[in-house]
């Protein structure tokens, strides 16, 4: 069956139609309209009488071939839209130029506070009251001041203060340790069987007992004639110091490694620091050992006597010799 002249001029137009939209969506941005052949060939062909419609509904009834129906405003293209760009890394910034950071806030370890200083149940050791430091005592002053002593726990078991005994102004001191039982009984020093050695030490010497000052460094006796503690000497060494002060001998022979070790503040043993002179606050001093030590070793009663030979030499006495 052919198709009538009109209807063939008429499907002539239509295509001409199409191909200048075409070529218009080509040239104004037709990058966005992809016609293919397949397509074309549909509107050649197959679709003939739907594009009549379609062409006659889009002609205005009177000028059905006079111009190209003027393609319908395409919508501007939209903008592309923009890849997302990375973003562009940030330059380092120099050092200088940074914010710079929180410092991390210190935590300063708890700093232990010292534990406040027990309360002393008894008067503490230090410079004697009423007894002006730098200035020459009398033993009656240190006395006084010593009272009923309780400074250190040695008073409990004590029956009596031995203080001294002897010559104020003597020019030779002795001192112990501290007293026994015999010295606790009655309050004397040295009146024990150790006594009774040292007085025989003193007599050789050529010195009558009375003619030097005897004292110890503690003033209570230690129980069962245990050694002073040191809470004890240090309780009453002050009054020892005092009791040095107001007689100002010319030499002090300490008898025993407490009275050396006390006076000296050295720690060194007995044994070594005896027979040798020290210093005493500008007083010569001869360590040697303790009467007591030398009745239970009999044998080094030999080394105390070169010791005090060599106190007697320093006052030019002769053995025996007295005055
Ligand atoms: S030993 Fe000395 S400090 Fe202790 S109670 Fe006796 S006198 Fe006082």
């Amino acid at each position: 069956m052919s198709e009538a002249p009109e209807t063939s001029q008429e499907l002539s137009e239509v295509l001409e139609d199409l191909r200048r939209h075409l070529l218009w969506q080509e040239e104004d941005g037709g990058r966005f309209l992809q016609v293919d052949a397949r397509l074309a060939a549909e509107l050649r062909g197959a679709g003939l009488a739907r594009l009549r419609a379609q062409a006659q509904a889009a002609k205005p009834a009177s000028s059905v071939a006079a111009q190209p129906a003027p393609a319908a405003p395409q919508p501007a293209p939209a903008a592309r839209p923009m890849a997302p760009r990375a973003p562009a890394p940030e330059p380092e910034r120099p050092l200088a130029a940074r914010a710079p950071e929180a410092a991390p806030v210190r935590r300063e370890a708890p700093v232990a506070r010292p534990l406040e200083a027990p309360a002393q149940a008894r008067p503490a050791a230090g410079p004697l009251p009423g007894v002006v430091e730098g200035e020459r005592p009398t033993l009656d002053e240190i006395r006084r001041e010593l009272g009923d002593c309780r400074r250190c726990k040695l008073c409990d078991g004590r029956k009596n203060i031995v203080f001294g005994s002897g010559n104020p102004r003597a020019e030779l001191v002795f001192v112990g340790e501290g007293p026994g039982a015999d010295e606790d009984a009655q309050g004397v020093p040295f009146v024990g069987a150790a006594g009774q050695l040292l007085t025989k030490m003193i007599e050789a010497m050529g010195y009558r007992r009375d003619d030097v000052y005897i004292c110890n460094v503690v003033k209570c006796r230690p129980p069962n004639n245990r050694n002073p503690e040191p809470d004890e000497v240090t309780a009453c060494e002050p009054f020892l110091r005092a009791q040095l002060r107001a007689v100002q001998p010319k030499v002090i022979v300490a008898l025993g490694k407490f009275a050396a070790q006390t006076l000296l503040r050295d720690t060194t043993a007995i044994t070594k620091m005896r027979g040798n002179w020290r210093e005493y606050e500008g007083i010569k001093l001869m360590p040697t050992f303790h009467p007591a030590y030398l009745l239970r070793q009999p044998a080094e009663k030999k080394k105390a006597w070169e010791d005090l030979q060599q106190v007697m030499k320093f006052f030019g006495k002769q053995p025996g010799q007295r005055g």
